[in-house]
C-alpha cells in the first residue's frame, strides 16, 4: 500500500497548515480591493481633477490638441500637455516621462471634455458659452450640428 504510506508521511515542517476558510477569505479580500480601486480613481486622477477646478480659467487651447496647463505646485510654471484623441495624450512634466500618466493630462483631457471649438470664430469655449445649431432654428449661414459661441452670436452671427 504505497499510497497509505505518503499520507502518513509528516507534513514538512516549513509548509503552512491550511486554516478551513484562510482560502475563501482571501479571495474576498482581493475581491474587496479590487472594488475598492474601481470605486475610488487613482490619487493622480483626483489631484487632476482638483488642479482643473482651481484652474479652469487660466487652461490655455493651443490648437491641435495642445493645451497649457498650469503645474498645479510651481507658480508661473506651465507644461504643454497633448491630448491624444487617437494617439496616447503626452506631457512634458517629469512624471509623466516617469509614470506614462500625470495630472496634467487629466487637467486637459477634463477641459477637452468639457469645451467644443465655434465654428465661427475657431476658438474653443466651454460647453457653458457654446449654443449648438438645430434644424428647427432656420438659419441660413449654420447647418444642423454646428456650434457657435456666445462672443460670435452677440456679434451677429446666428442669422
Ligand atoms: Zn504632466
Ligand atoms: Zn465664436
Amino acid at each position: 500500500m504505497i499510497e497509505a504510506e505518503f499520507s502518513a508521511l509528516p507534513a514538512h515542517p516549513s509548509t503552512p497548515v491550511p486554516e478551513e476558510t484562510g482560502g475563501l477569505e482571501h479571495i474576498g479580500t482581493i475581491a474587496a480591493k479590487v472594488f475598492e480601486q474601481l470605486a475610488q480613481p487613482p490619487a493622480y486622477v483626483l489631484r487632476g481633477l482638483g488642479l482643473f477646478e482651481m484652474y479652469r480659467e487660466e487652461l490655455e487651447y493651443l490648437g491641435a490638441s495642445k493645451w497649457l496647463v498650469p503645474s498645479g505646485t510651481k507658480p508661473d510654471l506651465k507644461y504643454e500637455v497633448r491630448v491624444g484623441i487617437r494617439r496616447e495624450s503626452r506631457c512634458e512634466c517629469i512624471g509623466f516621462a516617469h509614470h506614462k500618466h500625470c495630472t496634467h493630462v487629466v487637467d486637459a483631457t477634463i477641459a477637452r471634455r468639457k469645451s467644443a471649438v465655434c465654428d465661427s470664430c475657431g476658438k474653443r469655449h466651454w460647453w457653458s458659452e457654446i449654443t449648438e445649431v438645430f434644424e428647427d432654428n432656420g438659419l441660413l449661414d449654420w447647418y444642423p450640428g454646428d456650434r457657435l459661441c456666445r462672443v460670435c452670436i452677440r456679434f451677429g452671427a446666428w442669422a
